[in-house]
């Protein structure tokens, strides 16, 4: 089974290490379920300091990240036949559980990580894909690619125990997942519901299947309506 990818362009490479830190996800780092490959954007930096940002035209606050360096860190990676570049932007598409699903067939992302006030508009014309996690600002692209990575790597045969663990899942289905318990039966006086302890298994299945319309309904009427 061939690997899964990840070419990541950042100023800050060492924020992921986390990635080290992640229980499964770094079991299958470890497993080569997936490489990761990091490209330090200092690096493709212009002149004796390696400057990477400047003054944005026009005026205005913070700083911009130049293209030059962005465009040489890209045409470094070895790009694999099917691969795609997501663009990290709080003006992308809000990425979506269909998203990940639809990329896990691919050999390879290829993610790139804006700081300060933002990167070049030129930059773009390097995307496949503009990805924001949500809408809110942070202060780079690294926790959206992390986020990115963490919940790919989720879907790869192998990353976890049980591969049932995706069927039922929240955001894999129109539905959200219905209420779990694990021991003690009684817990400060509130109770796991009998339906669950009583073992009739298609008792618990219409239960279940209840739990979650009911929930979607209430948290995530959205949900039911999107695509
Ligand atoms: N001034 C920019 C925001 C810059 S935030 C604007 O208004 O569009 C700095 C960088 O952090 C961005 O270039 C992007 O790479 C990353 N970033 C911030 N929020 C993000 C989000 N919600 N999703 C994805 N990337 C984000």
């Amino acid at each position: 089974m061939s690997s899964f990818n990840f070419d990541v362009i950042t100023l800050f490479p060492k924020a992921f290490e986390l990635i080290n830190n992640l229980g499964v996800i770094s079991r299958a780092l470890d497993k080569n379920l997936f490489n990761l490959n990091l490209y330090d954007l200092r690096e493709y930096g212009e002149g004796s300091y390696r400057k990477v940002d400047d003054k944005p035209y026009g005026g205005g606050a913070g700083m911009v990240l130049k293209p030059g360096p962005i465009y040489k860190a890209h045409e470094s990676i070895n790009k694999f036949p099917k691969s795609k570049t997501l663009l990290m932007t709080p003006q992308g598409k809000v990425l979506k559980q269909n998203d990940l699903v639809r990329w896990s067939t691919l050999d390879q992302i290829i993610i790139i990580c804006g700081q300060y006030e933002g990167f070049d508009e030129r930059v773009r014309c390097l995307a496949d894909e503009e990805i924001s996690i949500g809408d809110y600002v942070l202060s780079g692209g690294e926790i959206p690619a992390i986020s990115i990575i963490n919940a790919l790597t989720r879907l790869l045969p192998g990353t976890l125990g049980d591969p049932d663990s995706l069927v039922n899942e929240s955001h894999n289905s129109p539905l959200l997942e219905y209420p779990q318990y694990t021991r003690p039966q009684v817990f400060r006086d509130m109770k796991v519901p009998d339906v669950l302890t009583n073992g009739n298994h298609k008792d618990i299945e219409i239960w279940r299947k209840e739990q979650q319309l009911k929930r979607t309904n209430k948290r995530r009427k959205d949900l039911m309506q999107s695509d």
